[in-house]
């Protein structure tokens, strides 16, 4: 794993938590030698990552689209920003650049971002790792809702395990580089 791209909040959220662990995270990537790839913002949580990954002399590679420039305000000091011309393109290429993806806390631009590289995960149509940062506990109830899933027969056992879910980012990025290739492909209902 070179890339690893992080799907976070816009927002910092309204614990000191959640942006101590963005600043460990980026800290932790540029300790590994693993580039960040992530949304090209400077607000929240993003800007955050972004800051603490490049203060620690890592890579940062930023994408986002032209409307979203001055609302998320593009970082001005990226190792690279790519500009594109729609969310979508902006997902595929965040996608085609990354390694691995993680998400940590943050709202339904996270959310979505994330649950979309695990369903193209458990289509097969890409075998890299996927991780959860569950900081303070704040994706407890997802991890819950997702064991529901597969106690209701919605979410099979082996699409369960296309992720990874730590507490820290440490623990996190230590299971991920465990699990390079994630079994992909004959995904199909029962
Ligand atoms: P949020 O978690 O809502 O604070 O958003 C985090 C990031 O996700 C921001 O860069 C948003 O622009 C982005 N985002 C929001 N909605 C979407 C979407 N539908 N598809 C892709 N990214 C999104």
């Amino acid at each position: 794993m070179k890339r690893i791209c992080v799907f976070c909040g816009s927002n910092f959220g309204n614990k000191p938590d959640y942006e101590l662990a963005a600043i460990a995270m980026g800290q932790e990537l540029a300790r590994r030698g693993l580039s960040l790839v992530y949304g090209g913002g400077k607000v929240g949580l993003m800007g955050a990552i972004a800051d603490a990954t490049l203060a620690a002399g890592g890579e940062v590679i930023g994408v986002i689209p032209e409307f979203l420039r001055l609302k998320e305000l593009d970082h001005a000091h990226l190792t690279e920003l790519h500009i594109v011309g729609s969310m979508h393109e902006r997902k595929a290429k965040m996608a085609e650049l990354a390694d691995g993806f993680i998400a940590m806390p943050g709202g339904f631009g996270t959310f979505e971002e994330w649950f979309e590289v695990l369903t193209w995960s458990q289509l097969g149509m890409h075998s890299k790792p996927i991780g959860l940062l569950n900081t303070a506990a704040y994706y407890a109830e997802l991890t819950g809702f997702i064991a529901r899933a597969i106690g209701d027969g919605f979410v099979g056992e082996r699409e369960s395990r296309l992720l990874q879910v730590a507490d820290t980012p440490a623990a996190l990025l230590d299971l991920l580089a465990c699990q390079p290739g994630q079994p992909g492909g004959e995904w199909s209902r029962s």
